[in-house]
């Protein structure tokens, strides 16, 4: 599909660019005389071969004509952030981001006023890598305003448009943008210009939203070279800044084998408690910080708390019983943190088997009911609770016996103990 010739790559043959709902979008704005191209992340990972994701467009029009021209042609527009020049097209339930090219006249560290305009070299300008500044049109052909975003593509190599240092400077968040499309697109080898100037600014970090450095850092965690880049972030102090905590890229880095070792996707929870995580302390520290989501925050808090608890290296029982108690995703979490922390190999046979628990056994729904307890005559109430939990906890460390006569006995035994 993508042809990847540095001089005039063409983008013809692209699925997402043939396809009738991209080209309507295209259509409707040049029919009436702007100029529309795709832009960005679809450009690049066209060019790369890999998935596209997301279809942005920019366009010479301005947001009010989009959005007349749209609904004229009866297209869905929505005016999602008119202020900066979007709107969201949609069309047959595809999602089209329309943007105005824009200038910056004045940035605030995150923030721009931007003025509009037509000229698509200032557009590209403004943008933060040569790689995410390329533009495809209609017919595919692919143009690259800055002038070295091709051959960047061409040899992997994100560089900042312009002076890092200025850019960065109009917005810290480049920082971390650099290195997510360092370990996305250029194997993890840091442009050292870029990184440079991300030391020398790092302090920078300090004024961004979590929401913000959450998004970048965990895409960051997944990519492919994610683990050259978190230690080059560490060495450059640029990692401690961003996280406010302790980091062990080692240990993300034996994460990421031990991943690979059990045929599991990466996961950036996993990556980040073992990179940054030791203690459920630290698990709340970095909640904060990266403003996680009370899922993945209870994600972090289990893999610290259970740490060493997964009945690993005793009998097996003790390890069921975990799985049990925790369920399928909360064991295998912790078991691969603890494996991560304990220093031995990826590959080592006992780990594997430990980790592997859940996919060889799945824990039985405790034999026994609140009903059976009341029948024995334990009066409904706090008691048959106490009953409960103390048969639970009998039935766990007895291995989790079927057997009724010996189940009836013991509830028996408990609730004439409990009773007086
Ligand atoms: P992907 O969506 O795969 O991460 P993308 O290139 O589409 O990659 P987005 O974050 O969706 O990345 O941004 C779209 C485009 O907007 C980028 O390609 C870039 O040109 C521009 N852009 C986004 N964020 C910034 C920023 N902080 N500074 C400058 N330009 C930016
Ligand atoms: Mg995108």
């Amino acid at each position: 599909m993508a042809k990847r010739t540095t001089d005039t790559p063409s983008l013809a043959d692209a699925a997402w660019l043939r396809q009738p709902e991209t080209g309507a979008v295209l259509a409707v704005l040049e029919a009436a005389g702007h100029g529309a191209r795709v832009v960005g992340g679809a450009v690049r990972n066209a060019l790369l071969g890999v998935p596209v994701k997301d279809i942005d467009i920019a366009t010479t029009a301005e947001p009010s004509e989009t959005m007349r021209l749209m609904e004229k042609a009866g297209l869905k527009a929505v005016p999602t952030g008119i202020l900066h020049g979007t709107v969201t097209v949609i069309v047959r339930h595809i999602p089209f981001e329309v943007t105005t090219l824009r200038r910056d006249v004045e940035t605030f560290g995150r923030h721009a006023r931007v003025l509009f305009t037509d000229d698509w070299a200032e557009d590209a300008k403004r943008r933060d890598f040569t790689i995410n500044a390329l533009y495809a049109d209609a017919r595919g052909v692919v143009h690259d305003p800055v002038g070295t975003g091709c051959a960047d593509l061409a040899s992997r190599r994100v560089r900042f448009i312009g002076k890092a240092e200025d850019r960065i400077r109009e917005d810290y968040l480049r920082i971390l943008r650099f290195f997510r499309f360092t370990a996305e697109y250029a194997e993890g080898r840091a442009d050292p210009d870029g990184l440079r100037a991300c030391q020398s600014l790092k302090e920078g970090l300090r004024r961004l939203s979590g929401e913000r450095i959450h998004q970048e850092m965990l895409r960051l965690l997944v990519a492919p070279a994610a683990i050259p880049v978190l230690e080059v972030m560490h060495e450059t102090g640029i990692l401690e800044e961003t996280l406010l905590a302790g980091t062990e890229p080692s240990l993300a880095a034996r994460m990421a084998a031990i991943e690979e070792k059990m045929d599991l996707d990466a996961d950036a929870m996993r990556r980040l408690a073992a990179l940054a995580i030791t203690s459920p302390g630290g698990a709340l520290r970095l909640r904060e910080r990266l403003r996680l989501s009370n899922a993945e925050y209870d994600r972090l808090a289990s893999m610290a708390v259970l740490a060493g608890q997964t009945g690993y290296g005793r009998p097996e029982v003790a390890a069921r019983a975990q799985l049990y108690r925790h369920g399928r995703e909360v064991f295998l979490d912790a078991a691969l943190y603890d494996w991560a922390r304990s220093g031995e190999a990826p590959d080592e046979n006992a780990r594997v088997e430990h980790a592997r628990l859940p996919q060889r056994w799945s824990p039985p729904v405790l034999p026994v009911r609140g009903a059976d307890v009341i029948a024995l005559g334990v009066p409904a109430g706090p008691k048959v609770g106490q009953v409960m939990s103390a048969f639970e906890d009998w039935w766990i460390a007895a291995g989790f016996p079927s057997d009724a006569s010996l189940i009836a006995a013991e509830l028996s035994r408990l609730a004439v103990v409990t009773k007086s």
